[in-house]
């Protein structure tokens, strides 16, 4: 046996760039304006001889705050770090079936990752011709279900009719609904549903909605037998994964709901004027309820749209997926950062 016949190799997930230096960052979804007050009065108040101690394992105060914010028990919710802790966790505690897991074809690429660090088997489902879900085909035997909700890239929400319609084909595996855009849709979350369906969980995250990215903060919530053994399968990995900080400022921001309100009409306020600016320049793309736009231009390649933004210091989002490759990801910033974007490419179209 060689040294390499031993390794648990895997091609990593690409996250998003994030340069040193300062540019228009539209490209990794975060959001533009700063989090709650409490959090930033938090830190600057923060004892540092209080990480001489173990964070609490339970991490009570944030899930009690989560729980009231949900409305659900806490024994309900569990937390991670980033809601891609919390999927990984997920994967590993649900997906153990031997059968395939089903997923979009064009969604959140880390699923694939995990499905593949974890020896999962998966299939990708295709996306409609007006790029939503195809319900029907998530009524075969499969190992477990998961898609984002807005999905990502394409922004697009399915109404909860169309997920309880998979939860009921699927009473026997566990059913991942992403819900990381959730806050920016104006529509229901599926959490509303956990009490009726066994097999659902439903994932949600700070970084996004919340501004805090980089706290890495995100949770699931379920019922509490769900919730029980993703528990098990965490503090068989690391029985303290959230950090002093990020629960005491976690809670500060779930506790805060005018400022998240405020902040998030915001961004759907100038989403829904990008989207304006970018049918005047002759953008096409799926009518977005998530902080981003997935947009073509008929006559521009997206390459080539994507190189002269960055060159412009501009940066959005692009993949080489032959199904995607002319779209760009663009992050809903502020008025001001969308305004430099609309007039670089105003620039770049019209030479
Ligand atoms: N799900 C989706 C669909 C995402 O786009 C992201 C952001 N990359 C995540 C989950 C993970 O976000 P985080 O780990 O920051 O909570």
């Amino acid at each position: 046996m060689r040294l390499e016949d031993n390794i648990r190799r895997v091609t990593p997930y690409v996250p998003g760039e994030q340069p040193q230096k300062k540019v228009v960052k539209l490209n990794t979804n975060e959001n533009p304006y700063p989090p709650a007050p409490g959090v930033a009065e938090a830190l600057r108040t923060m004892d540092a001889d209080r990480l001489r101690l173990y964070p609490d394992p339970e991490v009570r105060m944030l899930t009690e705050s989560l729980a009231r914010y949900c409305q659900v028990d806490p024994e309900e919710v569990f937390v991670g770090v980033g809601s891609d802790d919390v999927l990984s966790m997920s994967f590993l505690t649900f997906f153990n079936s031997g059968k395939p897991v089903l997923f979009p074809d064009i969604t959140y690429s880390f699923y694939k990752v995990w499905a593949d660090l974890y020896r999962i088997p998966y299939e990708c489902c295709p996306l409609d011709e007006k790029m939503h879900l195809r319900k029907e085909d998530y009524k075969r035997d499969n190992g477990g279900i998961i898609f984002p909700n807005p999905n990502a890239p394409t922004g697009l929400y399915e109404e909860l009719d169309v997920i309880e319609e998979i939860l009921k084909s699927n009473p026997n595996v566990v059913v991942i609904v992403d819900e990381a855009y959730i806050d920016f849709a104006g529509k229901p979350s599926a959490v509303s549903l956990i009490h009726r369906y066994d097999n659902l969980l439903v994932t949600q995250t700070f970084s996004k909605s919340r501004s805090m990215a980089g706290m890495r903060i995100g949770f699931a919530v379920g019922n509490r037998r769900l919730i029980g053994w993703l528990k098990d399968a965490k503090y068989s990995f690391n029985s303290y994964t959230m950090s002093w900080p990020a629960i005491v400022c976690g809670t500060e921001a779930v506790e805060d709901r005018a400022y998240f309100q405020k902040t998030t009409e915001k961004i759907i306020a100038v989403r829904e004027w990008s989207k304006k600016k970018l049918a005047e320049l002759g953008f096409e793309f799926p009518d977005s309820s998530a902080n981003f736009i997935f947009a073509k231009h008929p006559e521009y390649d997206g390459g080539m749209l994507f190189s002269a933004l960055k060159e412009r210091q501009i940066y959005v989002r692009h993949w080489e997926q032959p199904e995607i490759r002319q779209y760009l990801r663009i992050t809903v910033g502020t008025k001001e950062e969308m305004q430099k974007l609309f007039d670089a490419l105003d620039e770049i179209m019209n030479k």
